[in-house]
């Protein structure tokens, strides 16, 4: 009988940012693709982050937003202005945003303050606004769910199960947390900010001692650790990477992974 599980594609999870607010040297804003279709946040610089790519904003179905913090939506009126006057003209392609019910109105209002009169028409026209707290993108099923961040930002994390089980928590901008505890355990890989470095006391975010009593304690798991303070790797200049257990890769602008259950693989 045919294994039709073993004829679908793995699943690749692309970081076209892995730094922090700051941008810190080597890295952009932090910033995944999934399956080179599915967008996680959107930065101020998504339009050069794609362009480093090769990944057209015309390919990006979906857009999925974590918060409102600047460096996680302000390039939506960018991706949203090449698509109408660059990628896609002619208008074939619809971008389905996901998002809590609350942001539509602010997503409106920056893509207005950043290019007054012209985009809210192509919002109109080729915008799906989803608001469900679960739902699908692509070969993913997701719940979104409360993370520990600045509250004003109603920040969330995504659990995505794709359509051969293998299980991406992607925790947003966070501090440590209940709902990702509770939610690390069914989770393949996890996708962990560590925002500031040790010493400072931003509770709303990892730090490197975070990140080690977390990924000691599950050795098995893969931990994949963006949003850095830190510099990007060879970088002279800027904060040094911190030493993590080896479970908790650092990862680096432009680094692909390919996602199968249990199994989590870098492209090189
Ligand atoms: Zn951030
Ligand atoms: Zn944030």
């Amino acid at each position: 009988m045919l294994d039709r599980k073993a004829n679908r594609m793995a699943s690749s999870l692309r970081f076209i940012g892995s730094g922090n607010a700051f941008c810190p040297p080597g890295r952009f804003h932090s910033c995944v693709v999934l399956d080179e279709t599915v967008l996680i946040d959107a930065p101020p610089t998504i339009l050069p982050q794609l362009h480093a790519a090769g990944i057209s904003s015309a390919a990006i179905t979906d857009l999925m937003i974590t918060h409102w913090h600047g460096d996680h939506v302000f390039g939506l009126p960018f991706l949203l202005l090449e698509r109408r006057f660059i990628t896609d003209r002619d208008g074939v392609e619809r971008l389905r945003i996901h998002l809590k019910a609350s942001g539509v109105e602010r997503m409106k209002s920056i893509c207005e303050l950043a290019f007054p009169g012209t985009l809210l028409p192509v919002i109109e026209e080729r915008v799906e606004w989803v608001v469900n707290d679960v739902g699908e993108v692509g070969q993913w099923s997701y719940e979104r769910f409360p993370v520990f961040h600045t509250p004003a930002t109603e920040p969330h994390g995504y659990m995505l199960r794709d359509s051969n089980g293998f299980t991406l928590l992607h925790t947003g901008d966070s501090g440590p947390c209940e709902t990702i505890d509770q939610r690390r355990p069914e989770a393949d890989a996890v996708i962990l900010e560590m925002g500031v470095p040790d010493g400072a006391e931003f509770p709303h975010h990892h730090r490197p001692t975070d990140i080690a009593r977390v990924a000691e304690a599950d050795s098995k798991r893969t931990f994949l650790i963006t949003h850095s303070y830190a510099s990007g790797a060879g970088v002279p200049i800027g904060f040094k990477m911190p030493a993590l257990p080896p479970n908790a890769i650092q990862v680096e602008d432009g680094q692909k992974y390919h996602l199968e259950p249990g199994n989590v693989t870098l492209d090189d």
